[in-house]
């Protein structure tokens, strides 16, 4: 099963070259001006195109060697919310800069006592005219140390349940009192942080939705967020993937005993699962049907990704107890630094348990886990 993308003369793709023949080496701003960063949104931040015309872009961008500007949470996860739910003021001022990837985004949901539970949020933002004071911690905030701006999750009502009383902003990340704290991971990259808020003015203007109506944006970006975060490669759709690791074991004379080869099969098997799974998404985009959810392949691929960079690891024999040996005596290249993250994917943009939960109630239609406090005021259910 492949998807057979139209003819080289078709005329989509004439257009596309046309374009790329006058922008030779196009800036961020050139691909945003011209809707290649995301075709999929309306105009005029895309295309309004359609899964078909969306692929021929990506396929003659691909060919021309033209990359996307870089700002994964902006667009994967903020600008959707933005499109859908953000004024025309805060529209035309956020999403240009976001697609061109000059002005970077972050996603302050996650905290001590919120990550899974993330209705349990209890930084404050208290209205006082025309802004709100910010006080509260977020947590392993990715990108933030490199972010102008972030979508912030904020408890504005404490006296209602906790789904009740969030509300979301847009937070400048250089407003006086926000201070960001490095979190340096396993593998010794500084990815996240912890943000502190402390009585930080945010302008009314930046609420998205109603206030009080936040949990529902959440939602969605949530959503957005297994869409982006379960794409091709092993590292949440960067990096190598099974048929990479497979290539190598063949170009260096194969697996090393049976047991391996057994475990490199399997790692195929599944590699082919998350290919037609993925295929189906796209098709069912393109016909209109329907296919099972992001959720669904992003529980595939986490443990997925995770597996490729621990049989990467086991390829390099005793040399895999150094930080810097790579699979069959290949270089280390991503393969040392993943082995060491790949615990985190199972864990970032909701864990495996999480999407269980989702997947059963939301696509199976199981019974709700039960929640017994989940109509009792947030204030009096709040864990300490
Ligand atoms: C690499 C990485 C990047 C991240 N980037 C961001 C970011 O940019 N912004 C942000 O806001 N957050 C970010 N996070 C945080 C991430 O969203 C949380 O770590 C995640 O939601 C889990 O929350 P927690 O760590 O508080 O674990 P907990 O919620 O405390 O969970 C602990 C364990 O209990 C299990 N568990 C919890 N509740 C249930 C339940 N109801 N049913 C079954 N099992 C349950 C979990 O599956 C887990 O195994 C990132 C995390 C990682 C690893």
């Amino acid at each position: 099963m492949d998807l057979e993308l139209p003819p080289q003369d078709d005329s989509r793709r004439l257009e596309v070259r046309a374009w790329l023949a006058a922008h030779p080496n196009p800036s961020g701003k050139d691909l945003a001006g011209a809707g290649y960063v995301v075709p999929h949104w309306p105009r005029p931040w895309g295309l309004d195109a359609e899964p078909m015309q969306q692929l021929i872009i990506d396929d003659e961008l691909k060919k021309a060697g033209v990359q996307r500007p870089i700002n994964p949470i902006g667009t994967g996860h903020c600008g959707p919310i933005l499109v859908a739910h953000g004024t025309d003021q805060q529209k035309n001022r956020y999403i240009p800069p976001m697609l061109s990837g000059e002005e970077i985004w972050c996603q302050l949901f996650s905290e001590p006592e919120a990550g899974s539970d993330l209705a349990n949020a209890s930084t404050r933002a208290v209205g006082e005219g025309d802004v709100y004071i910010v006080n509260g911690q977020k947590t392993w905030t990715s990108l933030a140390h490199d972010a102008a701006f972030g979508i912030l999750l904020a408890r504005t009502n404490a006296d209602v349940p906790k789904h009740a009383g969030i509300s979301y902003f847009i937070v400048d990340m250089k407003s006086p009192g926000v201070e960001i704290q490095p979190i340096v991971d396993a593998s010794g990259w500084h990815n996240f942080n912890n943000v502190f808020f402390t009585d930080v003015r945010v302008p009314a203007s930046n609420l998205i939705g109603p206030e009080n109506g936040g949990w529902e944006l959440a939602k969605d970006t949530l959503a957005n967020e297994r869409v982006t975060l379960s794409r091709g490669g092993a590292q949440w759709g960067w990096g190598p993937t099974a048929q990479d690791l497979i290539d190598l074991v063949r170009d260096r004379g194969g697996a090393p005993d049976l047991v391996m080869r057994q475990k490199l099969a399997q790692l195929y098997i599944e590699g082919e699962i998350l290919r037609v799974h993925g295929l189906r998404m796209v098709g069912a985009a393109i016909t209109g049907g329907s296919a099972p959810a992001a959720s669904v392949r992003k529980a595939l691929a986490d443990p997925h990704g995770r597996d490729i960079f621990r049989i990467a690891k086991d390829l390099a024999g005793p040399a895999g107890m150094l930080a810097d040996s790579g699979p069959i005596g290949a270089d280390a290249g991503w393969w040392a630094q993943g082995f060491v993250f790949s615990p985190a994917l199972t864990i970032g943009g909701g864990t495996s348990e999480i999407l269980r939960n989702v997947i059963g109630e939301r696509i199976l239609g199981l019974p709700r886990e039960l929640e017994p406090d989940a109509n009792k005021p947030w204030s009096e259910t709040r864990r300490r």
